[in-house]
């Protein structure tokens, strides 16, 4: 994977979870197609933190299963995970590091907007 093409309606759902989970991180699940080596990101959809903390998230394995459901009907393929950083660039963490689901692409929404990451490499992202 190496570019994200973003919805109107993702971005949305990616400003506004980091906005109402402060000063705690959202996090949840991106939600698209794939073709060839890009996404296209259709939806966003906030998974609950089971972490709760301002440091870290952990999506709720029930959550989790319900959005793959949705997705299916959808006929949209689960692409990633999502998280917010509430006061800290969308750059990856060392923890998001240690325990980041590194082989699928990720998004984190921070301070300096929403930046891409897979494998440590930041992947391209724009707007449909
Ligand atoms: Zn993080």
């Amino acid at each position: 994977m190496s570019a994200l093409r973003l919805s109107d309606r993702a971005r949305a759902e990616l400003l506004r979870a980091r906005e109402r989970a402060q000063p705690a991180e959202a996090c949840g699940l991106l939600l698209g197609v794939r073709s060839g080596d890009e996404a296209r990101v259709v939806r966003a959809v906030r998974v609950r933190n089971r972490a709760g903390g301002a440091q870290r998230f952990s999506l709720c394995p029930q959550g989790w299963m319900r959005v793959e459901l949705a997705a299916r009907q959808q006929n949209l393929e689960v692409l990633g995970p999502w998280h917010s950083h509430p006061d800290q660039p969308a750059v990856p963490s060392a923890l998001d590091l240690a325990h980041g689901w590194h082989e699928r692409p990720n998004l984190i929404v921070g301070t300096d907007g929403i930046r891409g990451w897979q494998e440590q490499r930041e992947l391209s992202v724009s707007s449909d």
